[in-house]
């Protein structure tokens, strides 16, 4: 079968345009990157008096913030066990707090800057493929309870209809406190906020070569672009999986993951709520895993690591393909629905699963949202740009170690992928 390369997403909403005209000569902030990160922080430091210029090699919200799910979830990639063993419970805790805060954050703004992007607090749902991982719930709700103050909700089989339509599962695990958002309209509500506040937004704007210097006796940095050059005092990174040579330290400590999506023609209305009853953000509990939910306008959204490497037509087609069956494999009630849209983006993963937001080489960053990005994206974006206004550095993984690739056999190109991929999938298979 073959699929039409289209983002269901990018046909829902307008963009906004950028910054028309020549880049400035100087500002205070160059931020190289326009999605969720770098749009977060243009719109605060704007909003404070900075002059900002946000720099983009192609369009705002190209990248992932435009291609991804939607799905505004509280924790962490890693489960609180995980951090918890390797951080301790401090650490961790201020990092649970930093993901409730974060979707708070994207709430805030929502509502603020009047972005009409379908933000809505339906909650999440985890489903167990196995019954040993239904075993570990009943753990997991336990220990954010008591150390977090937070309250998730145990779904035994016997009552998982009522969450979903779907028979394949052993249980589920409810946390009503996240959200889903339509995240292209989100972008574009945060470009067009960027650019209220005064921020510049320079599209077709590559970043080629940045350099330490200094002008009129201010130290600061030299940036080549495709489009010109600029000087800034701060340099804020917020490229994602799409980080590149121009910061060559960072792209080392970054694997680009792809992950695809595929979305249905739009479903009857019954057949919508026998899917989902209660419109959930929904993933399974593989480490090669399916996310899915419904469209605002009732189309099933599926996704998954389909093909590791990142998107490419012809890793879209054969993703697309894997996904309408694992998607049938759910949901059997889909086999004779057409997949309308078929699409991928690339996730940032480091080496240790965490996201990072700090200070390299003398620039601010914020990366590693290993698909948690959406709303931590939009508040490491705002906490960095506090902290360029001279604000603390109060961000949780600000401190943490930042670990590079094991015996550093790494360049930035990812070589390891299909052996991560197949040792995953052996993971999902023993596990
Ligand atoms: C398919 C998919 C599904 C996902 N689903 C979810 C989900 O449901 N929930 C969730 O929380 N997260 C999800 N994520 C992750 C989330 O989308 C990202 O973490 C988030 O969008 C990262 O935002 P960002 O602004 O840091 O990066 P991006 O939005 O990727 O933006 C980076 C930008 O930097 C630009 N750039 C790169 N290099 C340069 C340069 N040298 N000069 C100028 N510009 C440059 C790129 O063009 C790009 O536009 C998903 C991601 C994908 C790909």
């Amino acid at each position: 079968m073959s699929y039409n390369p289209s983002n269901y997403w990018l046909h829902t909403v307008q963009m906004p345009a950028g910054t028309p005209g020549a880049l400035p000569e100087r500002v205070d902030v160059a931020i190289v990157g326009a999605g969720f990160t770098g749009l977060s922080a243009a719109r605060i430091l704007a909003k404070r008096g900075a002059s900002v210029a946000v720099l983009e090699t192609n369009t705002i919200g190209w990248g992932a913030s435009s291609r991804n799910g939607g799905m505004v979830l509280t924790g962490m990639k890693l489960g609180v066990e995980t951090l918890s063993s390797r951080y301790g419970m401090d650490v961790t805790k201020r990092m649970y707090a930093a993901s409730l805060a974060s979707i708070n954050l994207v709430e805030h703004i929502v509502g603020e800057e009047k972005i009409d992007c379908n933000f809505s607090r339906c909650g999440h749902l985890e489903v167990a493929c196995k019954q040993s991982h239904f075993d570990t719930y009943a753990r997991s709700v336990e220990v954010i309870a008591r150390e977090f103050n937070h309250h998730l909700r145990i779904v035994p089989r016997s009552e998982l209809r009522s969450e979903i339509g779907s028979n394949i599962y052993y249980g589920g695990m409810v946390d009503d406190v996240s959200a889903g958002v339509n995240p292209a309209s989100y972008v574009a509500g945060l470009g067009r906020a960027a650019l209220k506040a005064g921020a510049c937004i320079s599209e077709n704007t590559r970043v080629e070569h940045i350099e330490r210097g200094s002008r009129n006796g201010a130290s600061g940095f030299h940036l080549v672009t495709s489009r010109g050059s600029l000087f800034a005092e701060n340099v804020f990174i917020a490229t994602s999986g799409y980080t590149s040579n121009t910061t060559p330290a960072l792209r080392k400590k970054i694997i680009p993951i792809g992950s695809f999506i595929i979305a249905t023609e739009r479903l009857p209305e019954a057949l919508a709520h026998e899917l989902s009853p209660r419109n959930r953000m929904i993933y399974d509990s593989k480490h090669y895993l399916y996310y899915y939910r419904l469209t605002p306008d009732n189309r099933m959204l599926f996704g998954g690591r389909a093909a590791f490497f990142p998107e490419a037509s012809n890793t879209i087609q054969r993703s697309a393909e894997i996904l309408r069956r694992g998607m049938i494999g759910v949901y059997p009630q889909l086999r004779d629905t057409k997949v309308e849209y078929a699409w991928g983006g690339t996730l940032d993963f480091c080496f240790d699963t965490m996201p990072h937001a700090g200070l390299m080489d003398g620039m601010y960053y914020a990366v590693g949202y290993a698909g948690h990005g959406v709303a931590m994206a939009t508040y490491l974006g705002a906490k960095i740009a506090e902290q360029i206004r001279g604000g603390p550095e109060e961000n949780p993984y600000a401190k943490i170690p930042f670990p590079g690739a094991p015996l550093g056999l790494y360049n930035g190109r990812p070589w390891f992928l299909p052996f991560a991929g197949a040792y995953y999938k052996v993971l999902d298979w023993i596990s």
